[in-house]
């Protein structure tokens, strides 16, 4: 179901309608300042006892969800099933800047525990809580502004990619379909076009936000300009509830898009070549080195994809470059050029079922893909891998394959090449201060879901030995999108030298804490 066709969910029109009534007066009422407006509402709201959520739900415009209604079944899943023994205590599908204002109103007059929630891909569960989540799903859409494109928090990716390329523009940015624009753009974005036009957060220009106060702040190079600091990298969750961004676009490429692969018996050369490869390839290209096993599976796997933002010819003179490196052609061999979003369908793995079947059911009707159990771990690697390192890497993988895993078990490491657009801005000039790295990597678990959890446990042994082996090759770093629990030196690992910076932004907007979770600022 649409989000945006939610209004029948938990019976809450009549609700809705009350505070419409009362906040009747209509354009008047409107331009009152938001923050004002929450207070008054609340006050007005306010019982004696525990949280009045039926005063929530009437001064919202948008929908509140609770235990009990029917949409609450979906409405409280995050995008991994991991999750699923998550209880929120109410869910509430914000409309407008306003209806998160009331929000958090309630949650600083309550006491209680909230989560901003766009995607819902957090790896660790973190735009789901106890208490109220404040879902921006029905903030969604891209419309231009000049060469500018806006787009709404809720925004999945497969839709930004769609609204681009509908007025041929394009914005970097990842390629799951349904991670949603802001966890992405708030913790980096890493994509496809990294290399020629940098990371999602790079192209951020500006962003409408909600303090835990109630404000309703825009921050850019102009205005607030330390939370539009922070808001580019330094992570979903930390500094407000981010409503609309503003993003710098281009013109949409027509990229070439290729995807190869050799036996495993090659896997130590094509690693040693990827590295000394792509990372110094021309910023038009991008690509991606993955490696992969199954539990009890016979032969690994090794893969390396990418785009090119020019010619075939050029594409197929730089590959020719790489397979000279390797001393081989490689054994699978897929090369294409296509439009923009037909290049993001296929990154998406949606090339056969198109943008609308592209989503989760319950959030676009046609909506074809399921939710994926995943555990991940990332590092980023300023040095290539010294042969040890690559032996110690291939070890790992084919270490999966006498793992007894999961139903529908599988384990993997995918590297990103960075270099080009990414490293060309200062460690400092954002939050995101992952800058000098040739390439970064995420160390994958999946499963089917349902599948027992003695074989998954064994899988997340696997992954955390294997993320473990390489310590002497990594450079410490980690990537703050892929957030990780099990990581006890994060502020070093996802900030650097930007933790302290990040930390007084904290403090001058959010300086109760308000927006907290293990792992928050
Ligand atoms: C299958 C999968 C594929 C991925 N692929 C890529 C990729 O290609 N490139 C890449 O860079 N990353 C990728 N990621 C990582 C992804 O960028 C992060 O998980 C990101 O945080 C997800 O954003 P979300 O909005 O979907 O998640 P959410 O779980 O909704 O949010 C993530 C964090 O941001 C906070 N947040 C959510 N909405 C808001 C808001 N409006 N204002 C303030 N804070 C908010 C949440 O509270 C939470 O802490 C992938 C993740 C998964 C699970």
């Amino acid at each position: 179901m649409s989000h945006s066709n939610q209004t029948s969910r938990g019976g809450l029109i009549s609700g809705r309608r009350a505070f419409l009534a009362v906040a009747a007066g209509g354009a008047a009422a409107a331009a009152v300042p938001s923050i004002a407006r929450a207070s008054a509402i609340l006050s007005r709201a306010s019982g004696p006892a525990g949280p009045d959520w039926t005063a929530l739900a009437h001064d919202l415009a948008g929908t509140l969800v609770r235990p009990g209604d029917a949409a609450y079944a979906t409405a409280r899943l995050l995008f991994d099933p991991r999750f699923d023994g998550q209880r929120p205590a109410g869910i509430a599908y914000v409309k407008n800047d306003h209806d998160v204002a009331t929000c958090l109103a309630f949650v600083r007059k309550y006491k209680i525990p909230v989560a901003a929630r766009s995607g819902g891909h957090s790896y660790a569960g973190w735009s789901g809580t106890s208490g109220l989540i404040i879902d921006v799903s029905d903030l969604k859409g891209v419309r231009m502004s000049g060469t500018s494109a806006i787009v709404g928090a809720g925004t999945r990716l497969i839709d930004f990619y769609n609204g681009l390329d509908s007025r041929g523009r394009a914005v970097p940015g990842g390629s799951c379909p349904t991670v949603g624009i802001a966890g992405l753009t708030l913790g980096g974005g890493i994509g496809v076009t990294a290399r020629a036009h940098g990371l999602t957060c790079d192209n951020l220009e500006a962003v409408e936000i909600v303090t835990a106060s109630g404000a309703v702040l825009t921050a850019s190079a102009t205005e607030h300009s330390d939370l539009y600091w922070a808001c580019r990298g330094g992570g979903g969750g930390n500094f407000g509830v981010a409503t609309w961004f503003t993003f710098k676009t281009t013109p949409a490429p027509t990229p070439v898009i290729f995807f190869l692969s050799w036996p495993w018996s090659q896997a130590a050369g094509v690693v040693a070549a990827w590295q000394s490869w792509a990372p110094h390839a021309p910023d038009a290209l991008w690509s991606n080195l993955h490696l992969a096993a199954v539990p009890g599976g016979s032969v690994p796997t090794v893969e390396v994809g990418g785009t090119y933002l020019g010619s075939i010819g050029g594409a197929a003179n730089l590959l020719d470059e790489l397979y000279a490196k390797i001393g081989s052609h490689p054994s699978g061999y897929f090369l294409n050029q296509v439009s923009y979003l037909n290049a993001m369908l296929v990154e998406a793995g949606c090339s056969s079922i198109g943008v609308q079947a592209c989503h989760l059911p319950w959030y676009t009707a046609g909506g074809q893909l399921s939710r994926q159990p995943q555990f991940a771990k990332s590092d980023y690697f300023t040095k290539p891998l010294s042969s040890a390192g690559i032996s110690t890497l291939l070890h790992g993988i084919e270490a999966m394959q006498g793992v007894s895993g999961a139903v529908g078990g599988v384990g993997g490491i995918a590297f990103d090449a960075l270099g080009g657009a990414v490293n060309r801005v200062a460690p400092g000039a954002t939050a995101f201060v992952h800058r000098n790295a040739l390439f970064g990597a995420q160390y994958t678990t999946d499963w089917t879901a349902g599948a027992a959890t003695a074989g998954i446990n064994r899988q997340h042994t696997w992954l955390r030995d294997y993320w473990s082996s390489m310590r002497p090759y990594a450079s410490g770093q980690a990537y703050q999108n892929y957030i990780d629990p099990d990581l006890t030196n994060w502020r070093q690992a996802y900030y650097g030298a930007n933790y302290p910076r990040l930390v007084a932004v904290k403090r001058a907007y959010d300086p109760s804490g308000i927006f907290t979770f293990p792992q928050a600022l």
